[in-house]
């Protein structure tokens, strides 16, 4: 390092200012040298690059695991809609999977479901770790709203069956 580039090395050998002794990186105090603020600004920058970076790819791990146990939990549950045989699992309207877990019996039968929202990642989860409990089955959820507990068959294909 040229002696009047600004910075020197303490006994440890790390680049500190001149001016204010402390590290290249760290923020400058009571310090005269413009340099070492534009280095102090660069490392800020690139962390916050870094983090940005981890966080979007944390973001899309996440999202990779919560569709991995959504359909590996439909599938469990026959990975078609018991009514129509609709078996697109990958399907989503309005960023919603187009098949749904239906409690046959009514959530409130079900103690393991009472609190749960049947399309959450943690009531996956949690069915996973009991073993895929009966009492669920998928709808796709045109069947799903037009379906009474204990009923087989929906509204609308009884109808269509009945012409
Ligand atoms: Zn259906
Ligand atoms: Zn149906």
């Amino acid at each position: 390092m040229r002696k009047d580039s600004g910075w020197t090395t303490n006994k440890n050998n790390i680049t500190i200012c001149k001016s204010c002794f402390r590290n290249r990186g760290t923020k400058p105090i009571d310090c005269s040298q413009i340099k070492h603020l534009e280095a102090y600004k660069r490392v800020l920058m690139l962390s916050n690059i870094r983090r940005k970076a981890n966080t979007s790819h944390f973001n899309l791990l996440a999202k990779i695991t919560r569709e991995k146990s959504r359909i590996e939990t439909l599938l469990h549950y026959g990975g078609k809609c018991s009514c129509c045989g609709y078996d697109d699992l990958n399907k989503k309207i309005f960023g919603r999977s187009f098949l749904q877990l239906h409690h046959i019996e009514g959530r409130k039968n079900h103690s393991f479901t009472k609190h749960d929202n049947s399309g959450s990642h943690s009531f996956h989860t949690k069915l996973k770790k009991l073993g895929y409990p009966k009492g669920l089955r998928v709808l796709c959820r045109p069947c799903n709203n037009g379906m009474d507990y204990n009923e087989s068959v929906c509204e609308l294909h009884k109808w269509e069956s009945s012409k």
